[in-house]
């Protein structure tokens, strides 16, 4: 018999967490705060809709949702730019249709996985709030709506309970886990582009949309059933910022100046600006995701990250994956296992968190830079003359399920490569190739892809 594992939180990685452990015959509780979506409607969500990539992907295929959100998923091949006067421009992620990434809808995929969950034989118990444990017995607390207590005995937990976890609350009470977060000074506010009437996409379907202005910018990710859900991006406090950008009319005069192809699309703009709230971002670091063998934290609960490479979620599903390999060959030694665990996901949750962050600046700003562009063309010239030797960061990132540490390095060479190779020059042409080749072989080797 394997023993009982008590999981705090079913959203996107609690609920995959619940299925892959149940479906390799552990005992599985999760406690879910929200009411169930499948009964209630989908509640909240910080973003409606997310990319989901290779990493992510994985994941479901593990648990046998593949074809389940194949189904609801949208293909986007680029970034679609739209620059100020109102042009668009395509700029594809990969080589072809084999690389790209997918929009899925946060609360369907939810809602697949707690099915998954359930079928798998985990039990979870919606409306109950983890607040507070007691670590020498080992018991949680958990409170419902009408404010009701229970008490429940956990001598393994797994808190997925997101960035503002409970349960990482109640492991820094019995013991310094190392915890800073680092506030980024933009928030985000989601509005949307409904579906034409009659049904159909306003734009290009197959695209993440994408308005860059410098310090600001808004994105916008397709839904499968023909809407958008977009994002402004933009400084807390700044001009513009959330902080001048108070009022529906500000809105609708920032849109007017600088989003003028979007705002038509966006019919209920001053609803949406006043009613929906200001996300704040940032970024979670930890130096302790676990107490020994009795509690460990996973996914957004351990490492938060600022949402620009569109990771948050795929990394929380490596996780789970990597976490339900561990204990399966575990032999219930809980405590290796979370040490384990730690040692192997946090290098690549750190650098997955960086480059996040820097990716911000290349969608809001770099996007629309000569120079970067020059770059961009660059790398995709030498990742045909050199497959598997030169490979863009995007794409081990995005396209493939490397480690992010090693992304993350060989990103930082290839990035020297292309500086040194672009200086001064303006156009693709004037690069010496032959010199590329020679830098390559000199600083990377090939990978085993
Ligand atoms: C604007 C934005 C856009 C994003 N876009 C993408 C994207 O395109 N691609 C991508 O991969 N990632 C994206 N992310 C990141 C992604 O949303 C997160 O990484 C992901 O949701 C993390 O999943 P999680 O299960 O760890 O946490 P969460 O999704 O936060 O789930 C936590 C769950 O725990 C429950 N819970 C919380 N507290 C308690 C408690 N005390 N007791 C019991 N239950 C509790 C919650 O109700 C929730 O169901 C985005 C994030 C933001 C903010």
């Amino acid at each position: 018999m394997k023993p009982e594992i008590t999981l705090v939180g079913a959203g996107l990685v609690g609920a995959l967490t619940a299925a892959l452990l149940a479906q390799r015959g552990f005992a599985v509780t999760a406690f879910e705060r929200r009411p169930d979506p499948r009964i209630h409607g989908f509640v909240g969500g910080r973003s409606i809709n997310l990319a989901l990539a290779e990493r992510g992907w994985h994941g479901l295929r593990v648990a046998g949702l593949q074809d389940r959100i194949g189904k609801l998923a949208v293909m986007m091949r680029g970034r679609m730019v739209h620059h100020p006067d109102a042009h668009t421009e395509l700029l594809r992620y990969g080589r072809d249709d084999s690389q790209v990434i997918w929009s899925v809808s946060r609360g369907a995929l939810n809602m697949a996985l707690l099915d998954a969950a359930e079928a798998a034989g985990a039990r979870i118990h919606f409306d109950q709030r983890l607040d507070g444990a007691e670590w020498r017995t080992s018991t949680l607390r958990f409170v419902d709506n009408t404010g009701s207590w229970r008490s429940h005995a956990a001598p393994v937990v797994i808190g997925a309970d997101g960035a503002g976890s409970a349960l990482r609350a109640a492991m820094s009470a019995n013991s310094n886990l190392d915890e800073r977060f680092e506030p980024l000074e933009h928030g985000y506010k989601e509005l949307e582009i409904p579906a034409r009437d009659g049904g159909g996409f306003a734009i290009e379907p197959n695209a993440l949309h994408i308005w860059p202005r410098g310090n600001y910018m808004c994105i916008a990710l397709p839904n499968a059933e023909g809407s958008f859900t977009v994002t402004l991006f933009m400084p807390n406090v700044g001009n513009p910022g959330f902080d001048t950008i108070r009022t529906s009319a500000d809105a609708r005069a920032l849109f007017a100046r600088d989003f003028a192809d979007a705002l038509p699309l966006i019919p209920d703009l001053e609803k949406d600006f006043a009613a929906n709230p200001t996300g704040i971002l940032g970024t979670l670091y930890l130096d302790r995701w676990h107490l020994d063998g009795r509690a460990l934290l996973i996914g957004d609960a351990a490492h938060a990250i600022v949402p620009f490479h569109g990771q948050g979620m795929n990394c929380g599903f490596e996780d789970a994956v990597e976490l339900a390999d561990l204990l399966q060959d575990a032999k219930n030694d809980f405590g290796t296992a979370f040490a384990e665990f730690q040692h192997r996901r946090k290098p690549n949750a750190d650098a997955i968190a960086a480059m996040a962050l820097e990716n911000y600046v290349e969608m809001r700003d770099s996007v629309a830079d000569a120079r970067f562009l020059l770059m961009r063309a660059l790398e995709r010239q030498l990742a045909a003359r050199k497959p598997g030797h030169f490979v863009p960061r995007y794409w081990m990132v995005t396209f493939s399920r490397l480690p992010y540490s090693v992304a993350f390095e060989r990103g930082e060479i290839q990035s020297g490569i292309l500086r040194e190779l672009t200086q001064g020059k303006l156009e693709l042409a004037q690069v010496d190739l032959a010199l590329a080749d020679r830098m390559i072989d000199e600083r990377l080797t090939p990978l085993p892809m």
